[in-house]
């Protein structure tokens, strides 16, 4: 493949608009490109228009290489704060402005490319390579549970992940958590707040020990290769209308963690 070769396919999959869902459309496109390219693949149903791809490209009998990366991407937020459209795959000078032109369907693009353009230089690698791009990883890692539970990873020596981390190997990685905390109050008017009880007032005061706790963690547990531990709260939910105390408050948040 030629460099715009390359870069088309990169425009091609972030066109595709993968949040969370509809990777299907990913697993197709990469399934047509190695079929034109005389590889063969499988796509691997998870629910109705979320499918995983594994593709093999086998030249000797020596070790199994599997190169994975996530079909799906995160929400791409405020479109209308976007320099160019987040699914447009727009280029200006020498950059490529995209939702997953980083994390990742730049490394899932480049991993398929090589794993063809290995193949198509006859490359002496004595070994398969094994291309799985999944669904879901950024909620859940549905599609990587399911090819492991199903044994696609059963013959693996190593792995490869494309995900973005710099000019930078990385062999090890954070655990991670997401938590759901749900503050029940009672519901009550706002002129008369005593005889509710106020589920935000409450979170607020979870949200101030848990960053105070988490605080404590993040001091205690440091790692040369891993750095710190990491907390974030992401998501808040709660009340109903302003006049009236709010009887339910959700909170969502995430640690990725050493310990
Ligand atoms: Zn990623």
């Amino acid at each position: 493949m030629n460099k715009e070769e390359r870069i088309k396919v990169l425009q091609d999959i972030i066109k595709i608009k993968s949040v969370n869902d509809n990777e299907s459309e990913v697993a197709n496109y990469f399934a047509e490109l190695f079929q034109k390219h005389g590889i063969e693949s499988e796509k691997v149903k998870y629910s109705e228009g979320r499918e995983s791809l594994v593709a093999t490209y086998n030249k000797g009998d020596g070790k199994v290489l599997g190169i994975s990366g996530h079909e799906d991407v995160v929400a791409a937020g405020d479109e209308s704060e976007w320099k160019y459209p987040p699914f447009s795959a727009e280029i200006d000078g020498d950059k490529l402005y995209g939702r997953g032109s980083t994390d990742m369907k730049s490394g899932l693009a480049a991993l398929a490319i090589a794993m063809i353009e290995i193949k198509e230089e006859n490359a002496d690698i004595n070994g398969t390579l094994k291309f799985m791009a999944t669904v879901g990883e950024e909620v859940g890692e549905l599609g990587s549970e399911q090819l492991t539970k199903e044994g696609y990873a059963d013959d693996l020596d190593g792995l490869i992940i494309g995900e973005p981390t710099g000019p930078a190997l990385i062999y090890t990685h954070k655990g991670s958590m997401n938590y759901t905390i749900v503050s029940r109050g009672k519901s009550a008017h706002s002129s008369m707040p005593k005889e509710g009880i106020n589920s935000i007032a409450n979170m607020n005061e979870f949200v101030t020990r848990a960053n105070a706790e988490m605080q404590e963690v993040t001091n205690k547990y440091k790692n040369d290769v891993l750095g710190e531990t990491a907390h974030a709260i992401t998501i808040i939910n709660g009340g109903d209308q302003v006049n009236s105390i709010p009887a339910v408050t959700t909170l969502q948040g995430v640690t990725a963690k050493l310990k």
